[in-house]
């Protein structure tokens, strides 16, 4: 099996095809005057309605940008911008694209509050109510968790963030493609993207802004995107990314169906074993992600091992790999540091088959009790 498709996804094969012509022939300016130019500027047009789609929400309210990193940073920026207010209300599990920009934000001097959450990773809506102040520019919360999968109820807490007059933020980045998303009638103010979650290639990312809403640009330079994302577009990838919106939508059925199917087999294979434990709860996830913890083991070595056989898992998000160090969102949902690098994600795509799923059970289950 493939590399976690939590940490990235292989390009459709469709979406590869519908690029092809950009990063060959169709390699106008789409900017230009020219009707060449407008060819491709038509082409981008269309990948953000196939987005849009996708959102349940208007073409017009889709910006495209280079990754999920750059939704996450754009996002919060422009609400410290746009408000003038000086906090930010986020969780203690957050992606590193939120974590490090809120970490570089305090030590700028603005205020930053993480709400903490329970042992299965959950938090709720009363919460944020109890925390916002007069002084919240944004909350900013993960609608799915990159390491566990466990979702947060982003609708309703940004419902009420809207009756309080804050501006909502959610890193939609897992969640896309997985469960249907309807922004059409959503309090929802912000909502991130990215393209490599959901088999289109790297690099290209989508933030969705409710239309009059207030928006101050991250990026200054050009006039691309009506002015609220300067930069030459990145014709091909958006190309890209739109046909893997249209095909992520055709396929939200079966991530639901077959894709969760197998997930859930594979866990009940391995909890057969009392050392195996499941990380979050089970119920409010997504239905591609399994965080496991295989008492008594270091993941590392596990990972290793797996590896070798040809299945590939990571221990914590692989965008903090490398270090070692505990998950920080294991160690919020309390388990220690021990419990926390005895854990690992896998994370299952359309593209598995039960074959595959059933070999990773295999090799997961010799090499822990080998
Ligand atoms: N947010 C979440 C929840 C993610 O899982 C990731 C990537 O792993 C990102 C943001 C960053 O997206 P990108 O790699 O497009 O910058």
């Amino acid at each position: 099996m493939g590399p976690s498709v939590a940490a990235t996804t292989k390009i459709a094969p469709e979406v590869f095809e519908s690029m092809i012509p950009y990063l060959t022939d169709l390699y106008g300016n789409p900017s230009s005057a020219y009707r060449f130019g407008k060819q491709i500027n038509g082409a981008i047009e269309h990948a953000r309605e196939q987005v849009a789609l996708l959102l349940g929400c208007e073409p017009k309210e889709v910006l495209f940008t280079s990754c999920g990193t750059e939704s996450d940073n754009a996002a919060i920026s422009s609400a410290f911008q746009t408000t003038g207010k000086r906090q930010l209300l986020t969780s203690a599990v957050e992606h590193s694209a939120v974590k490090n920009h809120a970490e570089k934000l305090e030590n700028s001097g603005f205020g930053v509050l993480r709400l903490p959450v329970a042992a299965d990773g959950t938090l709720t809506p009363c919460q944020v109510e109890k925390a916002v102040t007069d002084d919240t520019a944004i909350v900013s919360l993960m609608w799915a968790n990159n390491e566990t999968g466990v979702l947060f109820p982003v609708e309703e807490i940004a419902s009420l963030c809207h009756d309080r007059g804050v501006l909502f933020h959610t890193d939609a980045v897992q969640v896309a493609g997985k469960i249907p998303l309807d922004l059409s009638s959503s309090k929802i103010t912000m909502l991130s993207l990215s393209g490599h979650k959901l088999h289109a290639p790297k690099g290209v990312g989508a933030l969705y802004l409710k239309r009059r809403s207030k928006f101050a640009p991250y990026l200054i330079g050009g006039s691309q995107e009506k002015g609220k994302r300067a930069g030459t577009e990145n014709v091909a990838s958006i190309v890209g990314f739109g046909r893997a919106a249209e095909l992520a939508l055709e396929k939200i059925g079966e991530e639901r169906t077959r894709v969760k199917a197998m997930r859930d087999r594979f866990e009940e294979a391995l909890l057969a074993d009392p050392r195996v434990k499941v990380n979050g709860n089970r119920e409010d996830r997504l239905p591609n992600t399994s965080n496991l913890r295989f008492e008594g083991k270091s993941a590392e070595h596990l990972i290793g091992d797996f590896d070798a056989l040809g299945l590939c898992a990571s221990a914590g998000s692989a965008c903090t790999t490398g270090s070692m160090a505990p998950s920080h969102v294991l160690n919020a949902m309390g388990l220690s540091d021990e419990q926390a690098l005895s854990s690992i994600r896998f994370s299952f795509s359309r593209y598995n088959t039960q074959e595959e799923a059933d070999r990773a059970i295999r090799i997961v289950k010799e090499t822990f009790t080998g």
